[in-house]
């Protein structure tokens, strides 16, 4: 491959520990030291002053996160440590990933690829997502993730809304993934394989490593403006396909002060991100982030599995960990508080400071991370569209356990209750209502990539709506206490319904199909889907069989059901939506609600 041959050797900074556990490393002073005092003097001017910039106000992801660290002392630190799947280690210093992302940049520009088109990723973690990422960047040109376990459905849906014109992946992806369905997408002009075998690769793809090879290791850099788009992230909606939610350089305003702020990275911090760069964590925390804090970021290939985590958390020396309920769920059940188990065969002294996004986290979870790892999870939380952490608990604030903290300096958040064009604020404390934030925050959405309608919806009297219900105590602290939409979290993973019941509709005996959350003690909720059935089908375990595998086929296993049930009819509405939280309440047990508009019952 091209890069192994550009690759030096990094200095490693890392040696295997031989002291014996100790429950908390040595401490930095923290980067937010009184969250009140800095909160009431913030600008957003002062955190745009802290990056280094370009020439005329311009700014760019890639040249922060890389570039600005060459003329330091950084330049030559470990900036990314792969571990492959199979025990392989693959160091890049900044300056070797600078000049990886500027052969992609140059790349890009040789193939035709103009400023502002979409460059997607459909890889697992290895080191090519990470240039690609960056390259892009780079180039100016926009950079969108693809999860790796996503089926053909949901990546033809993005790579069709995001008008994709380049793809990097691999030649297994590509073949089953994208090839059946590529001449239906025009605009796709160049599929780059990392795996690419001349003598029996697919037609219409070219060879990345060949290509990379060939092109200049300097420059390549655009000189894009703040509000230039730099990553098109997808999420999904309760109704109708994924959105495509546009960012722009300037979210790198947020990166860097939430990383600082909210993750309390500091550079040479051995920083962790578990989150897999086909969703938006994985990207701002995963990549950008810590790069710009000049951090040294750790990526694993290999998927979850608690005993390799922990040997990696060792061995790597991870100082700085931000990882997913989910997760920390797998990992208490091999200890509890009071017996630390396999816990105490590792040395996990180096960790300073535990992080946690994505679902709610319980309680018990945090304090569990006290006892056990030596540190409590610190809760934050944010979304895809506001494309950086907004409400955390800091490392030199008092934890709540169950609650998500206070919103970042520079942020508002409420708790409102909104009629037709009207937002009211509940300003008493311990009151339910939806979270909402004021607009203004550098890396808010700025647009659903052609659906002006639905980004406008969005926003009500002033107030950016996240569609999550949440209250807000005395202290300022926020709680998380569900989802105000049919939105389903498995895993982390957002799961929007509309997509897994176009898909089960697609198959010759379904009539009807509703998806819901089911909660799960470890992933948090699974899919559960219900079906009515045509006439002429009936059910049976053969059937079931082959909806199940249908759905995974057609979604891949991050998205298709893990169970399908069968309804006579499903209850829906006048205008003919199926209720499907009245459907997820009888499947709980739960009161149904208002049922004032039901129409049709599936009793
Ligand atoms: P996504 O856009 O895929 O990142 O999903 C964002 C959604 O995940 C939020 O709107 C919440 O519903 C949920 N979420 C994120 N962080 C937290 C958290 N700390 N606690 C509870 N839910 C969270």
């Amino acid at each position: 491959m091209a890069w192994q041959t550009i690759q030096k050797p990094v200095h490693n900074p890392f040696q295997r520990p031989t002291e014996a556990h100790q429950p908390v490393a040595a401490q930095p002073p923290p980067a937010l030291a009184d969250y009140a005092a800095t909160r009431a003097t913030f600008h957003w001017d002062q955190a745009r002053a802290a990056l280094h910039g370009l020439p005329d106000g311009g700014l760019n992801i890639a040249f922060e996160a890389l570039d600005a660290h060459l003329d330091t002392d950084r330049a030559d630190q470990l900036a990314l440590r792969w571990l492959g799947r199979d025990g392989q280690v693959r160091d890049f210093s900044y300056r070797q990933l600078a000049a990886l992302a500027s052969r992609f940049a140059h790349l890009l520009q040789r193939l035709g690829v103009a400023p502002g088109e979409r460059v997607f990723s459909l890889l697992g973690r290895v080191p090519e997502l990470y240039v690609t990422a960056l390259g892009t960047l780079k180039a100016g040109r926009v950079f969108s993730p693809l999860f790796s376990a996503f089926g053909p459905e949901p990546v033809r849906a993005r790579m069709e809304i995001g008008d994709a014109r380049v793809l990097v992946t691999t030649e297994s992806y590509y073949r089953r993934k994208v090839a059946p369905w590529r001449a239906e997408l025009p605009g796709l002009a160049h599929v780059l394989l990392i795996d690419r075998d001349g003598d029996t690769a697919p037609d219409g793809t070219l060879s990345l490593a060949e290509l990379l090879a060939d092109c200049p290791d300097t420059g390549g850099l655009t000189a894009t403006r703040p509000d230039d788009m730099a990553l098109l992230h997808f999420t999904s909606g309760t109704t109708g396909r994924p959105k495509g939610a546009v960012h722009v350089h300037e979210a790198v305003v947020v990166h860097r002060l939430t990383a600082r702020y909210a993750l309390d990275l500091h550079p040479g911090d051995v920083f962790w991100c578990t989150a897999d760069p086909g969703w938006v964590t994985g990207t701002s925390y995963g990549i950008i982030a810590p790069l710009v804090i000049g951090a040294s970021l750790i990526v694993d290939e290999a998927e979850l599995d608690p005993t390799r985590w922990l040997g990696i958390l060792q061995d790597q020396q991870v100082t700085v960990w931000y990882t997913a309920p989910t997760a920390i769920r797998m990992l208490m059940k091999l200890a509890t508080r009071d017996e630390r188990g396999i816990f105490a065969d590792y040395d996990l002294s180096r960790l300073r400071f535990l992080a946690s996004v994505g679902e709610p986290l319980n309680p018990e979870g945090v304090v569990w991370g006290r006892d056990v790892l030596g540190l409590p999870f610190h809760d934050n939380w944010w979304q895809t569209e506001t494309g950086g952490i907004m409400i955390a608990n800091y490392r030199s604030a008092p934890i709540k356990p169950g609650s998500m903290g206070r919103p970042l300096p520079g942020v508002e958040a409420a708790i409102v209750r909104h009629t037709a064009g009207a937002v009211e604020v509940i300003t008493a404390p311990n009151n339910a209502g939806e979270l909402a934030l004021r607009p203004g925050w550098p890396s808010m959405f700025r647009g659903y990539l052609n659906e002006p309608e639905r980004y406008r919806k969005c926003f009500v009297d002033g107030w950016y709506l996240t569609g999550d219900l949440a209250q807000c105590d005395a202290d300022g602290y926020f709680w998380f206490l569900g989802r105000a939409d049919d939105m389903i979290k498995s895993s982390g993973h957002l799961i929007g319904p509309f997509e897994v019941e176009s898909a089960l509709m697609e198959h010759p005996a379904v009539a009807e199909a509703a998806a819901i959350g089911i909660p799960e003690p470890t992933a948090g909720e699974i899919v559960k889907a219900l079906v009515a059935l045509k006439p002429g089908f009936a059910w049976d375990e053969a059937l079931q069989r082959a909806l199940l595998a249908h759905a995974r086929k057609r979604l891949g296993p991050a998205v298709a059901p893990r169970v399908i049930d069968v309804r006579d009819n499903l209850p829906k509405t006048r205008s003919g939506k199926i209720m499907r939280r009245l459907l997820r309440a009888r499947e709980l047990g739960l009161p149904e609600g208002d049922t004032s508009t039901l129409e049709s019952d599936e009793r």
